[in-house]
């Protein structure tokens, strides 16, 4: 069941929006050459912490995962894509970082990815980023009162073929609010002019991810990290967008 949202709770989740936000920043600025992704865990955690936030991924047990997840940011690095559990590693030169984070400040969530490429560029890199970032702008322009689910899941795959890379649509966008995850599910290609209309208090997480050269993907033994299922890179762009007769906000836009 899709829960439309009020002017206020909206506003409510934007507020939690900031704060994602924030915390994405600056993982972007700690993520250097020679970080331990436990370290950011850590930094994300005490962030949480002292904000009197809440976590969706502690305890997080989907069918899924070997869970509980016992941890506040999916860290994802170069092949791992969603999902990703931090570990013991010291981040490289090179290094393609998805932080994905999710959090609830008094009942209100919001959710966000950003990928950041950890020291020097490959310029292979730099293209596969940016392809998600257009795709996930691409999407949140056509998050429109009228529109369709297909209209955004269209956008996100048009810029994809545009750029060469296959769409995987088994994880997608989703909405959101009182939970991390709530209808209606956002698959990364579609039709357009198909599925649910978008309507004014819709929330939703739009999160257009690619792998360089495949649509597969596989699940390590922890049971959570998701990987290209050939080893490629991968990237992944997500926001929290509230649909608008003023059209589409982003809650999760860094300031
Ligand atoms: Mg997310
Ligand atoms: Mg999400």
């Amino acid at each position: 069941m899709v829960e439309l949202k009020s002017t206020a709770e909206i506003a409510r989740m934007r507020v939690t929006g900031e704060f994602v936000a924030s915390v994405l920043t600056e993982l972007r600025a700690r993520a250097q050459v020679g970080v331990n992704l436990l370290e950011l865990e850590a930094y994300v955690r005490e962030r949480i912490r002292e904000r009197g936030a809440v976590s969706c991924y502690w305890d997080y047990s989907p069918s899924f995962g070997r869970g509980p997840f016992r941890n506040t940011v999916c860290l994802s690095v170069n092949d791992a894509v969603l999902h990703g559990l931090p570990f013991d590693y010291a981040l490289r030169d090179g290094d393609v970082l998805t932080a994905d984070l999710a959090v609830g400040i008094d009942g209100w969530v919001a959710d966000s990815a950003t990928t950041v490429i950890v020291g020097a560029a490959a310029e292979a890199d730099t293209r596969l980023v940016r392809a998600t970032e257009e795709a996930l702008e691409a999407a949140i322009s056509v998050a429109l009162p009228g529109n369709r689910i297909g209209d955004i899941s269209a956008a996100i795959a048009r810029i994809a073929q545009t750029y060469g890379y296959p769409v995987n649509t088994e994880f997608g966008g989703h909405g959101l609010g009182r939970t991390m995850h709530e209808d209606p599910h956002i698959p990364n290609h579609g039709r357009a002019g198909r599925g649910y209309t978008l309507r004014p208090g819709l929330t939703i997480a739009i999160e257009p991810w690619f792998a360089r050269t495949t649509d597969r993907i596989i699940t390590d033994p922890d049971g959570w990290t998701i990987r290209s299922a050939d080893g490629s890179r991968t990237a992944h762009s997500e926001h929290t967008v509230a649909i608008t007769e003023a059209g589409p906000q982003v809650l999760t836009r860094a300031a």
